[in-house]
């Protein structure tokens, strides 16, 4: 069950525009934040016929099938709780989210890449100790060279993250849609640590 659930919600990315459902693990928290666990309302509805998840929130807007009609849910909660990811996946969001969308060399913000630190023409790996994001100029400064010869210094030492460290970066960083119903649970404990 477990796996299915992971997998559902980013089967179809466009099914995801019209009245996709916010799924809240057991404690009501989002099932993930990277990516925000969406359900497309057909597997919301179906979910909860099936009386795996209870419905939190709703949308104005009903489907009809021959017998019967709901109300889109627009939250739910897992009856069954999922215990978290512990392993972070090594993407490039994953690897922005950690970097706080920022070039680890002179912290700006705009025109973001990637840089091997130790370069891969000098054998550098791809890794979370190695790669870390960049803006263009100083990737283009950094070029082939070791840190040392470029005159560039890393703003902190590249690890690989925790998942409790990228879910709570993740709340800094909200994807662009939310319906109003998704925000008391999306924010609400980030609200309450800062
Ligand atoms: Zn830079």
């Amino acid at each position: 069950m477990d796996g299915d659930f992971r997998t559902e919600f980013v089967r179809e990315p466009a099914a995801l525009k019209h009245h996709p459902a916010l799924v809240l693990n057991a404690d009501y928290r989002p099932l993930s934040y990277y990516p925000l666990s969406l359900w497309p309302w057909q597997d919301a509805v179906k979910a909860v016929y099936l009386d795996r998840v209870d419905i939190v929130a709703e949308y104005d807007d009903i489907v009809r099938s021959p017998s019967t009609e709901i109300r889109i849910p627009s939250v739910i909660v897992l009856k069954d709780y999922v215990k978290p990811q512990r392993r972070v996946a090594f993407t490039r969001f994953n690897l922005f989210l950690r970097d706080e969308f920022r070039c680890q060399y002179c912290g700006s913000k705009g025109d973001l890449t990637f840089d091997h630190v130790v370069p891969r023409a000098r054998g550098g790996i791809t890794s979370w100790e190695n790669v870390v994001a960049a803006c263009s100029p100083c990737n283009l400064r950094k070029g082939s060279k070791s840190l040392r010869r470029s005159g560039l210094s890393l703003r902190r030492q590249p690890r690989a993250p925790q998942a409790e460290q990228l879910r709570n970066l993740g709340r800094k960083f909200p994807p662009n849609h939310l319906h109003e119903s998704w925000l008391d649970f999306l924010y609400w404990d980030a609200e309450l640590e800062a």
